[in-house]
């Protein structure tokens, strides 16, 4: 694997840690408070490149890879980890269509990438399909030149600023489970399409997640994606890389943990001298580290071998499953080192704590990825 950054891969690093510092970390508290995120912000994010880093530049993206997203990642969620949910979902939205799409369809990654169609939501899941999506009962019916859809999505997160979504649905009877789910592209205020009222989520609350209802949703017949009754494999190579990013923005959120553990341990007194100088302080600090340049490594082959078109599949689960556990402990022990303050808003650590809780469950929870994995180990 390569450790040394291509100049373009440190760009896109730079250029997320600028904007990040610059605008995102002094709103992110704000952001948490008001369950509300700046839209105009969100267009920013597209302009400086960040809504489509591993899509092809033909497309209107970056074409800068899976490492230079990952690196991207990271920053954004050390600062903003709900901006960084809004950001890695719709660039695994925009390079699904640029992978999957038809000419027409590959057309919508411009407006993701430019920001002017909004942000793009990926619609899997369901409520009584999470884990298990070839359960979902979403249906799809040909009639004439449209497509038909109806049924109840859960969990959808950018749906209220999102111009594109790629919605999975049923085309075939439920017993041919994964193999007869299809995927549409969906715009934005097609009728039918109906948004719920966002769930109050204990931490990401900048970024909103949401029920769906399709009813009697028509959408032409050439809203297909890839192939009728394929729409499943299409999710799972999606989720594959998703999951680099999952790895990522736990990294991030680990980061500025320590970040701030580490300021705050200097600072802090106790029994007439730095809380730091304890062993039990600088053993945490320690083991935080450790954790989290172990994820950093995990992500990064991960992303090393996508951008080399090799099979990334099981090494995506295990960054996923090791990044996000690992920040999960490093947000505690962040917590435990501010001791009584930890526990108030007024330090972030508590904020880390919720946002890093949501990162073992969603693209798959940590259990499905040990399952991918230990499909793998006993192949
Ligand atoms: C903040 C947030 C944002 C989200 N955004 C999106 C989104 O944009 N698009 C989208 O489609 N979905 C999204 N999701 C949904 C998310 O992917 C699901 O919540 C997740 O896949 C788990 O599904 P579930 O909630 O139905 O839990 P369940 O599948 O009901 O699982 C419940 C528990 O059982 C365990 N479990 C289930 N099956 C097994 C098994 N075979 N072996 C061992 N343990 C098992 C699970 O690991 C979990 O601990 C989001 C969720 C959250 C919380």
């Amino acid at each position: 694997m390569e450790l040394e950054l291509t100049e373009t891969q440190e760009l896109v690093q730079r250029t997320a840690r600028e904007f990040s510092s610059r605008v995102l970390a002094p709103i992110a508290a704000e952001v948490d408070e008001a369950d509300r995120f700046p839209p105009e912000v969100l267009r920013d994010l597209a302009q400086i490149g960040l809504m489509a880093i591993n899509v092809q530049p033909e497309l209107g993206g970056a074409g800068a890879g899976a490492v230079a997203y990952a690196l991207a990642i990271e920053e954004i969620a050390r600062a903003c980890a709900s901006a960084a949910v809004m950001v890695s979902v719709t660039n695994m939205v925009g390079e699904t269509i640029a992978r999957f799409g038809t000419e027409a369809q590959r057309r919508h990654c411009e407006g993701l990438a430019s920001g002017e169609r909004g942000l793009g939501s990926f619609v899997l899941s369901e409520p009584d399909a999470g884990s298990d999506p070839g359960s979902l009962r979403t249906t799809a019916r040909r009639d004439g030149a449209s497509w038909v859809l109806d049924g109840a999505k859960q969990w959808i997160s950018n749906a209220t600023h999102a111009g594109v979504l790629l919605v999975w649905a049923r085309t075939a009877p439920p017993e041919t489970r994964t193999r007869g789910i299809s995927c549409f592209l969906v715009e934005a205020g097609t009728p039918g399409l109906e948004l719920g009222r966002p769930e109050d989520k204990m931490g990401l609350r900048g970024s909103a997640t949401l029920p769906l209802r399709f009813e009697a949703c028509r959408v032409p017949a050439d809203a297909l994606v890839g192939e009728e009754n394929g729409g499943f494999t299409v999710a799972m190579m999606a989720l594959d890389g998703g999951r680099i990013g999952i790895g990522a923005q736990a990294i991030g959120i680990a980061r500025a943990a320590l970040e701030e553990s580490v300021a705050y341990s200097k600072e802090r007194q106790t029994f007439g001298r730095p809380i730091a100088e304890h062993q039990a302080v600088k053993w945490k600090l320690a083991d935080m580290r450790v954790h989290l340049d172990a994820a950093r490594l995990l992500t990064m082959r991960a992303a090393w071998r996508k951008d080399r078109g090799l099979p990334f599949s099981r090494e995506a689960a295990m960054a996923k499953v090791f990044a996000t556990e690992a920040a999960v402990r490093a947000c505690n022990e962040a917590v435990q080192i501010h001791g009584g303050y930890g526990y108030t808003r007024e330090y972030p650590a508590e904020r880390h704590l919720r946002d890093a809780r949501a990162t073992t469950i969603y693209e798959g929870t940590s259990e499905i990825q040990r399952i991918v994995i230990a499909r793998s180990v006993l192949a």
